[in-house]
């Protein structure tokens, strides 16, 4: 089975390359050309556990590793850092239900996948007989680097550095990250923002490429890696299952899906399992004041030329969603010149106008709506006081959505984010009037609610600081040869 760029059918890479290399040398991301022509008993599933499902669809996507090596894979990343065997479940919230993916080690539905992409990554190298020790950089604006952080803490072979904006991240995020235990994690802060930490990261890629390291090989935890991807397919299967189980649906009827979505990563994956025979009915794909994407599933016009909103649901603060071209190759029979147009023309003129007959495609599948703050908020306190359940903000612009949308049938929502990580937004939603810092707000929204806190989001104020460096933009470089030359990367 061979992976092809999206914006060249002639680039070609096994599943092993493409977890690899990340992404193809054209810009292309890697995508199966035919992706209905995966054959995959998706019944024979339904009756699995989730770490079943999880390794057989693995296995289905990435064929270069048998089902005995992703079955240890999933193992070695979800054993005992999922709070629950399940480790999707989906429970019932008044008439739609609500799929919980943040039950790991950061409480963010990122760890789904950050668990299972080391594994992946050293899986590869293995298979490949790299002898060269990988190092991940990222940049980060909050949760992904703590998830990443989570994910490849204590992999041998690898390393990992994560970069935050010493003034950009909340409290929580940071205590989360400067509090990370593992012998090969590293992590700092850079003076400037979000935008001059990920440039800084991007001078260092190109540094290494002119200046190689005899030991070391920089590679990402970018999200636009199909060994991201594929982990995120398992829990639309399990979410199904469980409604099947639990007698809402039987087995065949189709069941539509809420995403909160910024990048497209998560609402791409649900298209995947529809592909691989899942009945889904429709994807709603939710954003917020961000809504870049509505835009298009209405118009088929892409235009990125707006305002950037810093909104209550960060995470889809989003103008740029890498994942939708793989949607493009997909849905246009893998039309690669066809794609690499499109994105040309995003890069020159920031829009792009997809054909009608690829817009028509797309509009079967896929529904799109979006909210501001304000509804938002109004959408937390409302499912909290109407249906007794205490949502996060991310997953409230998805409720916010499907309740406005009311296409029928039943509805999944994907729950992206524990409402501890913005218990200040949430609080705040409530009624309640904020005092003190994210800690505080935890606590107080424990108070009042009874919700159990993450086990990952408790006592982090009292653990004690590991990471304490402190860098300007500049100096990064400098920073990442040095600690890659010495081979150090905790003091
Ligand atoms: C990353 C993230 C999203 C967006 O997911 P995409 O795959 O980028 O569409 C939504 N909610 C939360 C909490 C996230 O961390």
């Amino acid at each position: 089975m061979l992976y092809h760029s999206t914006r060249n059918n002639a680039l070609t890479a096994n599943s092993t390359e493409a977890v690899i290399r990340g992404i193809a040398d054209d810009g292309g991301l890697y995508m199966l050309p035919d992706f209905s022509a995966i054959r995959f008993d998706w019944r024979r599933l339904l009756s699995l556990s989730a770490k079943e499902m999880s390794a057989a669809v693995l296995h289905a996507l990435l064929d270069d590793f048998s089902v005995e090596e992703v079955k240890g894979m999933v193992s070695r990343a979800y054993d005992g850092r999922f709070d629950t065997e399940e480790l999707t479940p989906t429970k019932r919230v008044g008439d739609r239900f609500v799929c919980e993916l943040w039950h790991g080690p950061t409480a963010a539905f990122k760890d789904v996948a950050l668990s299972v992409l080391p594994q992946l990554l050293v899986g590869a190298r293995r298979k490949i007989g790299s002898k060269k020790e990988t190092l991940i950089l990222t940049a980060t604006s909050g949760d992904t680097g703590k998830a990443a952080l989570a994910g490849f803490a204590d992999v041998e072979g690898i390393k990992i550095m994560v970069f935050y904006p010493k003034d950009g991240v909340s409290a929580v995020q940071q205590a989360q990250m400067v509090t990370q235990e593992g012998n090969n994690v590293c992590v700092c802060a850079v003076q400037g923002n979000f935008d001059d930490a990920q440039t800084a990261v991007k001078n260092t890629f190109a540094a290494y490429r002119e200046q190689p390291l005899e030991t070391v090989e920089l590679s990402s935890a970018n999200s636009i890696n199909i060994g991201r991807l594929a982990p995120q397919i398992m829990y639309y299967f399990k979410a199904y299952a469980d409604l099947c189980k639990s007698g809402d649906i039987t087995e065949g009827e189709t069941v539509n899906f809420a995403v909160p979505t910024g990048n497209f990563g998560n609402i791409l994956a649900g298209y995947l399992a529809r592909c691989m025979g899942l009945p889904i009915g429709r994807l709603i794909c939710a954003s917020n004041a961000n809504n870049v994407l509505t835009d298009f599933l209405k118009t088929g016009c892409y235009d990125k030329r707006r305002t950037f909103y810093q909104t209550v649901s960060p995470s889809m603060d989003i103008l740029v969603s890498s994942n939708l071209e793989r949607l493009l190759y997909l849905l246009s029979d893998g039309d690669a010149p066809l794609v690499a147009d499109y994105m040309k023309q995003l890069n020159e003129t920031g829009c792009y106008t997809v054909n009608d007959s690829l817009l028509h495609r797309i509009q079967s599948v896929f529904s799109a709506g979006f909210c501001d703050d304000a509804q938002t908020m109004e959408t937390i306190r409302r499912v909290y006081e109407t249906d007794g359940y205490l949502c996060d903000t991310h997953t409230a612009v998805a409720l916010s959505v499907t309740d406005r949308l009311a296409l029928g049938g039943k509805t999944v929502v994907l729950s992206t984010a524990s409402p501890y990580k913005f218990p200040v937004a949430v609080l705040k939603a409530l009624g309640e009037l904020v005092q003190g810092d994210d800690f505080a707000a935890m606590e107080r929204l424990h108070e009042k609610t009874g919700v159990p806190v993450p086990k990952g989001l408790c006592n982090l104020q009292n653990k004690p600081v590991l990471h304490h460096d402190c860098i300007r933009k500049e100096d990064l470089t400098d920073y990442v040869f040095e600690k890659a030359r010495k081979q150090t990367w905790i003091e």
